[in-house]
């Protein structure tokens, strides 16, 4: 079994789903294999080898310091016919998603996306995958030839910390880096210091906070558990706060470890970005309101005397 994980990195920094994906095919065994695509690759190639990436085969050429689909498949796809990895793993972000469609496609393997967990069944690879908003939980395996192109949620697997590795300089045939677009510019966009894909506490706001003047409550709540800060479609629609900052079937779907919804109803399309984190609390002056189906923890009350209060206890207390 060979297996092929694909680092990503925003501004010059591995993703923490780098090291998670590492730690995802450690835990069903078999050559480990990891790339990574940059300008420079080297401390990125060193960093993954000094965590376990197995061998890393780094690829370092100009046109690959702003991520561009097209270039990232063709020369990654150059490298899975060299290596011939059975499981090729990603994260199932943004860029992952995108990336490991155009992959499968390119190779004539089979994809299954925003793996939750993977096992062997014999010489199987099993993913398994929430669908339906996670009231199903499905197992998939591949029919036929070609590689296995799995994206896994971030925050499933712990991330890998230290292990010897081996790092591969590649070498890419030039037109591999011929792309129909050109990437100018790659803007972070603002939506607080953590990003909710990657955060381990989200708090998140709704419309039961009634004006965008009202969520610097939210970010002192945040700010007083180290969290990121997350939000409904409605407040994202109404303007209050970025788009970045969604959660949901439009949005993102996050795996915290704590997940705090504050003035939020619980619709079928927030909850399923959200519902598979692990302890979920809702603040919502609403008794019958649907979150309180999925929350760990209910707080029935005004948001405005909660939010504060939860937010000087925490100071006072972890501070
Ligand atoms: C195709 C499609 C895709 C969608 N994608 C998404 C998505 O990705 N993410 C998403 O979130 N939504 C999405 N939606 C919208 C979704 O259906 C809901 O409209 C939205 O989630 C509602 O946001 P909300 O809970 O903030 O607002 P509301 O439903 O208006 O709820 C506000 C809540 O605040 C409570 N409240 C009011 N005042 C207070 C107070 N003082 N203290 C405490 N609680 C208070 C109320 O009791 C209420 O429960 C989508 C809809 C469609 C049709």
């Amino acid at each position: 079994m060979k297996i092929l994980t694909i680092a990503l990195h925003k501004d010059g920094k591995l993703i923490p789903a780098s090291f998670e994906l590492i730690e995802a095919a450690k835990s069903i065994g078999g050559e480990l294999y990891t790339a990574v695509l940059a300008g420079n690759a080297e401390p990125q190639a060193n960093e993954l080898a000094s965590r376990g990436g197995g061998k890393v085969l780094a690829v370092s050429h100009e046109s690959l310091d702003l991520y561009n689909d097209q270039v990232y498949a063709t020369v990654l796809t150059a490298l899975i016919a060299k290596y011939t990895p059975d499981l090729v793993l990603g994260p199932a972000s943004f860029y992952g998603k995108a990336l490991f469609g155009r992959l499968a496609a390119l190779n004539g393997g089979a994809q299954a996306s925003d793996a939750t967990g993977l096992a062997m069944d014999g010489d199987n690879i099993v993913a398994t995958r929430p669908s339906y908003g996670g009231s199903v939980v499905s197992e998939v395996v591949k029919n036929g030839g070609g590689p296995f192109f799995v994206t896994v949620r971030g925050k499933c697997f712990a991330e890998s910390k230290d292990g010897g590795g081996e790092v591969i300089a590649e070498a890419v045939d030039g037109s591999a880096f011929d792309s129909q677009m050109t990437i100018k510019e790659s803007k972070v966009e603002s939506g607080g210091a953590v990003s909710v894909a990657e955060a381990d506490i989200i708090v998140s706001a709704g419309r039961g906070l009634r004006a965008a003047e009202h969520l610097p409550m939210i970010a002192e709540l945040a700010d007083s558990l180290g969290a990121a800060v997350g939000a409904s479609r409605a407040i994202v629609d109404a303007g209050w706060t970025p788009y970045s900052q969604q959660v949901g079937q439009t949005g993102k779907t996050v795996n915290p470890k704590l997940y705090v919804a504050v003035g939020i109803s619980g619709a079928i399309q927030h909850l399923v970005g959200m519902r598979s984190s692990r302890t979920i609390v809702a603040v919502n002056k609403d008794k019958d309101a649907p979150i309180f189906n999925v929350a760990n923890y209910g707080i029935i009350g005004d948001a405005f005397e909660i939010v504060p209060a939860l937010t000087r206890k925490f100071t006072a207390e972890l501070k």
